[in-house]
């Protein structure tokens, strides 16, 4: 029996799980807590820890697992997937090797422990662990450790003995086994990592994933997929990562040109190094040109004060017309003002799909904090949901922030006197720390 895959909920992310919904669990029988090998068809595969799915995938013959499962296994969303269950042993020891600029002083092993716990690992594997404190782990963010070795051999699972060493060697310098590591040039930010943005994001899907994977569809029925899509918005509320996303979800290179620094920096040469950019993707296509602020290339050209601007925009359009790789290479851009982009770049074949990008309503805002949250050691008294109430008007951007600022209060609190600019975490310092109520509260009064 076949399962199609979805993304995970945002919370739910980042710990192995493969949430099947009840009936499919059944017929599988499968149990809560087993662990189960995912493949799509290819020599990829995933090992999981089944977990009964939400209420509203029930019968419906879904398996949900989140970006890194997915990567790791090769598949995206709606392909359908073989599930099998997994031969796994515990784990007796397992050495992680930390990243090279995260530095602690002291034993973490117990703390990679609690947190990896009951997750399935094999050597060369790259499991995040997440890490909201200190100077390189932003919040929400985790930190990539890679998996040294492992005794006994084999995917094993992490059990509460199992014994946790931590490799002399850093993590850029231990070998991958292939699984889990994004090809360079390849976004890290997955679906989970974008809250309150379903709709736009199945939108976005649509029109870039689709014929990214399935160009033959496309030639079938006989229509151009898009060359172009537009997101316009405020600042701060996720197009960046929306890009980056999809780049990621279908193993895109990813190429961004800075609207303001493609005008400045570049001044003199802004359409040689548009061209460059442009024939870099086209290079390593399947590829996403993620444009920036579009709006300060592509004003309109009777608004567009001299020469270079219209040059410039000149070229993008001959550019985007002339890109050869149908489907393969898409222009993504950005703008909050959408009513200035140059009116040529809007029409058919260009920038000719275009979607709003929102401020969160509080829905979107739960998600989003649980997102920058869900690495973060918090006390039970923080209710999400209230934060999400009181937070009207906030973007991504902000709340954000406000997360990073409510870790930022708990690392005050509990080390008045501990240097933040300091590159060495102490790992006792890490284990103790709770971000509370109070550090939210304090971090919304700003
Ligand atoms: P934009 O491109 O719309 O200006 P970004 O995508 O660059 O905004 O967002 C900036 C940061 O704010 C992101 O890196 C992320 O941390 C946070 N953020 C913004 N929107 C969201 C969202 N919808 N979900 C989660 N985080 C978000």
């Amino acid at each position: 029996m076949k399962l199609t895959v979805k993304p995970l909920k945002q919370k739910d992310a980042g710990r192995g799980l493969a949430a099947i919904d009840r009936v499919s669990m059944r017929e599988l029988d499968l149990e809560n807590g087993d662990y189960i090998v995912i493949s799509g068809g290819g020599e990829s595969q995933a090992v999981a820890r089944v977990w009964p799915g939400y209420p509203e995938d029930e019968g419906r013959g879904i398996v949900r697992i989140d970006g890194r499962l997915r990567q790791e296994a090769d598949v995206g969303i709606d392909d359908r997937v073989d599930i099998e269950p997994a031969d796994v042993n515990p784990a007796k020891s397992v050495t992680v090797a930390l990243p090279q600029n995260l530095r602690i002083r002291g034993d973490i092993g117990p703390l990679v422990r609690d947190k990896l716990s009951g997750q399935a690992v094999t050597e060369g594997q790259t499991v995040p662990f997440s890490l909201s404190f200190g100077p390189m782990a932003s919040s929400g963010q985790s930190v990539p450790l890679k998996i040294a070795s492992t005794s006994p051999s084999g995917t094993v699972v992490i059990t509460d003995s199992t014994n946790i060493d931590i490799s002399e060697t850093p993590a850029e310098q231990v070998s991958s086994g292939g699984a889990g590591t994004s090809p360079e040039g390849v976004p890290d930010v997955t679906y989970e990592d974008i809250g309150g943005l379903d709709n736009e994001l199945d939108q976005v899907r649509e029109m870039i994933e689709l014929p990214m994977r399935h160009p033959e569809l496309f030639q079938q029925l006989g229509i151009e997929p898009p060359k172009g899509v537009l997101l316009h918005g405020p600042p701060g509320t996720g197009k960046t990562l929306m890009a980056k996303a999809v780049a990621n979800e279908i193993d895109a290179h990813f190429e961004t040109i800075s609207g303001p620094e493609i005008m400045s920096k570049y001044y003199g040469e802004s359409e040689e190094k548009l061209r460059e950019v442009f024939e870099d993707a086209e290079e390593n296509a399947p590829a996403i040109i993620f444009i920036d602020e579009l709006d300060s290339i592509a004003a309109k050209r009777e608004d567009a004060g001299g020469d270079v601007e219209r040059r410039v925009v000149a070229q993008l359009l001959s550019l985007m017309d002339g890109l050869e790789e149908r489907g393969r290479v898409t222009v993504i851009a950005a703008t909050n003002r959408v009513d200035d982009i140059d009116p040529a770049l809007r029409r058919g074949g260009r920038f000719d799909r275009e979607i709003e990008i929102g401020v969160p309503d509080k829905d979107g805002r739960k998600e989003i904090l649980q997102v920058h949250t869900r690495g973060m050691p918090l006390t039970d008294s923080i209710d999400l949901e209230r934060y999400a109430e009181n937070t009207h008007g906030f973007v991504g951007a902000d709340l954000e922030s406000l997360a990073r600022e409510g870790a930022m209060n708990a690392l005050r609190r509990i080390r008045p006197d501990l240097d933040l600019e300091e590159d060495e975490i102490d790992a006792e310092v890490l284990e103790t720390l709770r971000v509370t109520e109070g550090d939210f509260k304090e971090a919304l009064k700003g």
